[in-house]
């Protein structure tokens, strides 16, 4: 049991990793196809999520909270805050998301401002 839990505790950390730093690299001004395909892999992710019992949870809170695309910014602070209601619900310190854009890094620097790690 306490491996099963390690191992989703693992994919959580990947899953949140990558979900932050899509949304901290998301275009700051996206196209409608953007947009749209940011919704979708949001949308399938919480379909297809492995942890049924996170899966369940995570499509109710996405209809509570849809997923923000018009911005870099909408989207990047929108996950954040979905973490933190994840966060909440498992009794873990909130976050605070003015601290996403620096710390999500992709390591890819064709970006103003992105600096080598
Ligand atoms: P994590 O929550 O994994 O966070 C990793 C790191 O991200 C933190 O150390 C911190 O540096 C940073 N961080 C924390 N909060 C934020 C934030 N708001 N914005 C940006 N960065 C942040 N586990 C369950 O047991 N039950 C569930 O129902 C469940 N549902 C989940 C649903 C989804 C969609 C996902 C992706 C994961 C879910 N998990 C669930 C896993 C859980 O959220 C954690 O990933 C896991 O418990 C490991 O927690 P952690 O303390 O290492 O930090």
């Amino acid at each position: 049991k306490l491996g099963n839990e390690t191992i989703k505790a693992e994919l959580g950390r990947s899953t949140w990793k990558l979900l932050h730093t899509m949304t901290a690299r998301f275009p700051l001004e996206p196209t409608s196809e953007e947009r749209t395909a940011l919704k979708q892999w949001i949308t399938l992710l919480s379909r297809l999520y492995p942890c049924g019992e996170c899966a369940e949870h995570f499509q109710v809170l996405l209809k509570q909270y849809p997923p923000q695309t018009s911005s870099r910014d909408a989207a990047s602070q929108w996950a954040c805050a979905v973490h933190n209601k994840v966060n909440e619900r498992l009794e873990k310190p909130m976050f605070d998301c003015s601290l996403v854009a620096d710390m999500y890094q992709c390591g890819c620097d064709e970006e103003e401002g992105s600096e080598e790690v």
